[in-house]
């Protein structure tokens, strides 16, 4: 299942948020406002669906 990844705004690497959610999921899902652990800067994240995207091919952290 796709990962949903946030931009870090320090750093603007992508982060893993912890959640994984399929296409169809993320569109109806009403997410909110959600927090991560940022491991590019150690800080913590609010973010939106509007912020995240999802990666499929799980390739990467
Ligand atoms: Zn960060």
């Amino acid at each position: 299942m796709p990962r949903v990844l946030i931009e870090c705004p320090a750093t603007g690497k992508m982060i893993y948020t912890g959640i994984n959610l399929n296409w169809q999921t993320f569109e109806a899902y009403r997410i909110g406002e959600q927090s991560v652990p940022c491991p590019q800067c150690g800080a913590t994240h609010i973010w939106r669906r509007v912020d995240a995207e999802l990666d499929e091919s799980g390739g990467y952290n």
